[in-house]
């Protein structure tokens, strides 16, 4: 393994104690963003932050405000002629209930065992701690940081961050940077580095199918007018054929295909069938023939019903046909998939499969774009070496299947599409009681951070950067 500079790993061993006591402090803060009896919390959470920036020497550090909770903005840019990196981070937390299967109150973190185990000490305030303590191990040691950094901490992550892809369109140009990194994710299967190098977009619809102005009894028209509820399953029927092969028209024309090198990647990564079945319960694993399990996951694209509901759903008998079915449909969508594009195909094909008799409607309820940075990146490049330096393991690249709406921001927004570095453990219960993070992936995660940001001061990351 290779060693941080001296001077910042001097730093960080005379400071250990003052960094999980401030560690432990923020994790107090009970700053719930899904609850309204928690908004004062969570701007506590984002004062304490700034309060934080300013003492380490950051610049600019504010609390901003958006149509619903805070979001922390900061910067140090003063390294001339080395990139500038932008790094994403979540302040707010996730609701704590079942309470009784915590340890201990989830706001009232402890660590002990080589965890440090409290409500977001994974997700995300640990990842946001490392990279306060990795900005101040600079500041403190050599007055300047390697590179120029701009911190953007949300607060409504696990609120559905409405209101931040509103802020980065009206700060687009403040925000101008090279490179975007998100720090809230974790490592695969072993505690084994891992960088997530894309997301999955998302086109979510629903069909509405109607035929008689009113469910209709069974036995006087039966026969004579459409099923709206049959007529939706054989629309449904067509939409993937038995191999699991999506049927709408031109749906994989802008997929990007694998490479070679890409699915030898894949292919490297070791990943359990049985973890997939005993995780869900399911019988057999399924899916588009031709592809590995990673691959359909992180590189195909998906159609699922979500919901379908219709006519009679009560105990017993009740004989009628329904005068109305309906479905909610999704896709996940992979690079270069356009999601606008693709729901006016899908809507197109339902219309022209649909039978006659009953009138159907395709409605879109939203979606977001895929976004990926490519394995060979000089950014995602860098990232793997920073791992591999200190956690002494090649990191594995991998792709996500779901989808995180700010991430699509950074990509459309400020056309960075963002890589996702993020050094919580597999096993850190995020979202569940006794959320943890282990101290050795704090620690040496806030070194990997400056080692990077070292690595990176002299590297162009993109053309515009070069110009
Ligand atoms: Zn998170």
């Amino acid at each position: 393994m290779t060693a941080i500079d001296p001077a910042l790993e001097a730093q960080l061993e005379a400071t250990i104690e003052a960094r999980h006591a401030s560690y432990l402090e923020l994790l107090r803060i009970p700053s719930i963003s899904a609850l309204p009896q928690h908004a004062a919390d969570c701007r506590r959470a984002a004062e304490w932050i700034v309060a934080e920036l300013n003492r380490i020497g950051f610049e600019h550090a504010a609390v901003e405000e958006t149509a619903g909770l805070p979001i922390v903005y900061a910067d140090w840019l003063h390294a001339e002629g080395a990139p500038t990196i932008l790094v994403y981070c979540h302040y707010d937390v996730q609701p704590v209930d079942p309470l009784d299967e915590w340890e201990t109150a989830p706001f009232d973190p402890f660590i002990r065992f080589g965890r440090v185990v409290g409500r977001g000490a994974a997700d995300d305030k640990g990842q946001i701690s490392m990279h306060l303590r990795a900005a101040e191990a600079f500041l403190a040691t050599r007055g300047t940081l390697p590179i120029n950094l701009k911190f953007v901490f949300e607060g409504e992550e696990e609120s559905s961050s409405v209101n931040i892809p509103i802020w980065l369109r009206d700060n687009r140009a403040r925000l101008d940077c090279d490179a975007v990194i998100i720090s809230d994710t974790g490592f695969f299967e072993g505690n084994r580095p891992a960088i997530m190098l894309g997301l999955r977009g998302l086109l979510y619809t629903q069909i509405d199918v109607t035929g008689c102005a009113t469910d209709v009894h069974s036995g006087g028209y039966g026969g004579v007018v459409e099923n709206p509820a049959n007529a939706l399953a054989r629309i449904i029927s067509e939409l993937k054929d038995r191999d699991g092969v999506i049927q709408v028209p031109g749906f994989y024309d802008d997929v990007q295909a694998l490479s070679p090198q890409e699915r030898a990647r894949v292919a490297a990564i070791p990943v359990h069938e049985e973890t997939f079945l005993k995780d869900t319960g399911a019988i057999s694993l399924q899916g588009e023939s031709g592809y590995s399990l990673l691959e359909r996951i992180g590189y195909r694209p998906t159609l699922d019903v979500n919901g379908i509901w219709g006519g009679f759903q009560g105990d017993g008998s009740k004989t009628i046909i329904p005068g109305q079915a309906h479905a909610k449909i999704s896709c996940r969508l992979v690079p270069d998939q356009d999601p606008e594009a693709l729901f006016e195909r899908l809507k197109q094909y339902v219309l022209d499969i649909a039978p006659p008799g009953v009138q159907v409607e395709v409605r879109n309820l939203g979606s977001g774009k895929p976004t990926v940075v490519h394995a060979d990146d000089p950014i995602a490049e860098a990232a793997a070496r920073a791992l591999e330096a200190t956690f002494g393991a090649k990191p594995y690249f991998i792709r996500g299947g779901g989808s995180i709406p700010v991430a699509e921001g950074f990509d459309h927004v400020l056309g960075r599409p963002p890589l996702l570095l993020g050094f919580a453990n597999p096993d850190d219960h995020a979202h569940a009681p006794n959320e943890f993070m282990r101290v050795g992936n704090y620690e040496t995660g806030i070194r990997t951070i400056c080692w990077l940001w070292d690595d990176l001061a002299e590297m162009s990351l993109n053309e515009e950067s070069v110009a």
